[in-house]
């Protein structure tokens, strides 16, 4: 528990560890070093790809939220440390316009010193998720100035017909990943081109886990009004704006539940700027 008068403090001069084999550091100690002055570091044995693979060897069985979690406990296990922070991605379709592909990252910051939980996230449609069939040089081509290889990473799998899928990846140039997909196109398998979406070969994905550390962030500095504990942030959203032509509710969000985890104190807080719902989203005005 946190004890009352309780600020961000609690983190200062602590030491944090960032569950990530795949560089994200990076990104994340420079922010958190400088908003909450903790020291970061990485521990070498984590196995964080037991968790779930992007690149298919290993499937995901937990949700992004259990995940995370999950990912943040293991490294501080073996340890003596309290504070840890793992984040972790998904791609798709956008979950409201199906048409786009789009990233969303989540974060968590675990003390369990404390027993608080802080959760940030990010959802942009600023990805170069995608793949393609490759069936020439040229597709390859292709594919490599959409995803913008080399800069980002491109994987590749390979299939004989009745035979196992394998997987190839960390391609340094687009020397040795053109020689070999002439080799695997001689051999008539079929290949399929993905973007590598690890953080380390994606600096598209590195900016958005920034984003979601700045959300992160902005979760920690949000005090309880009550316990004054960090982390007060919103729990649920609240839906039923009103048109503003029939003045009936709709399904867009008008308030936000704030909730402590620690001391459970909640309050409801309306959207900010927004009054009023655009009669477009209204299933009355435009059913
Ligand atoms: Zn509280
Ligand atoms: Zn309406």
């Amino acid at each position: 528990m946190v004890k009352k008068n309780g600020s961000n403090d609690i983190f200062k001069g602590r030491t944090l560890i960032i569950a990530t084999m795949h560089r994200k550091e990076k990104v994340i100690a420079p922010i958190l070093e400088s908003e909450l002055e903790v020291h970061c570091k990485t521990v070498s044995d984590l196995n964080t790809d037991k968790f779930g693979t992007f690149t298919g060897e290993v499937d995901r069985k937990l949700t992004a939220m259990d995940t995370v979690k999950a990912k943040a406990l293991a490294a501080l296990e073996g340890t003596t440390e309290t504070l840890a922070v793992a984040s972790e991605g998904s791609f798709g379709a956008h979950p409201s316009s199906f048409l786009m592909s789009a990233n969303e990252e989540m974060l968590i910051l675990i003390d369990t010193k404390n027993n608080l939980e802080i959760r940030g996230w990010h959802l942009t449609t600023e990805t170069n998720f995608n793949h393609q069939e490759i069936k020439n040089i040229s597709d390859l081509k292709e594919f490599e100035k959409r995803i913008g290889f080399p800069n980002h990473g491109i994987i590749l799998k390979t299939k004989e017909i009745g035979g196992e899928e394998k997987i190839l990846k960390n391609f340094q140039s687009p020397e040795i990943l053109r020689s070999k997909v002439l080799e695997l196109l001689k051999g008539n398998k079929t290949i399929i081109a993905e973007t590598d979406m690890r953080a380390m070969n994606n600096p598209t994905r590195m900016r958005a886990i920034g984003h979601a550390v700045n959300d992160l962030v902005k979760n920690i500095k949000s005090l309880c009004p009550d316990c004054k504990a960090p982390g007060f942030s919103v729990s649920e959203v609240v839906r039923g704006l009103r048109c503003s032509l029939c003045n009936l509710p709709t399904k867009s969000v008008k308030a936000y539940i704030y909730k402590c985890k620690n001391c459970e104190y909640a309050c409801e807080r309306a959207k900010e700027n927004v009054t009023q719902e655009d009669p477009m989203y209204c299933d009355f005005c435009n059913p």
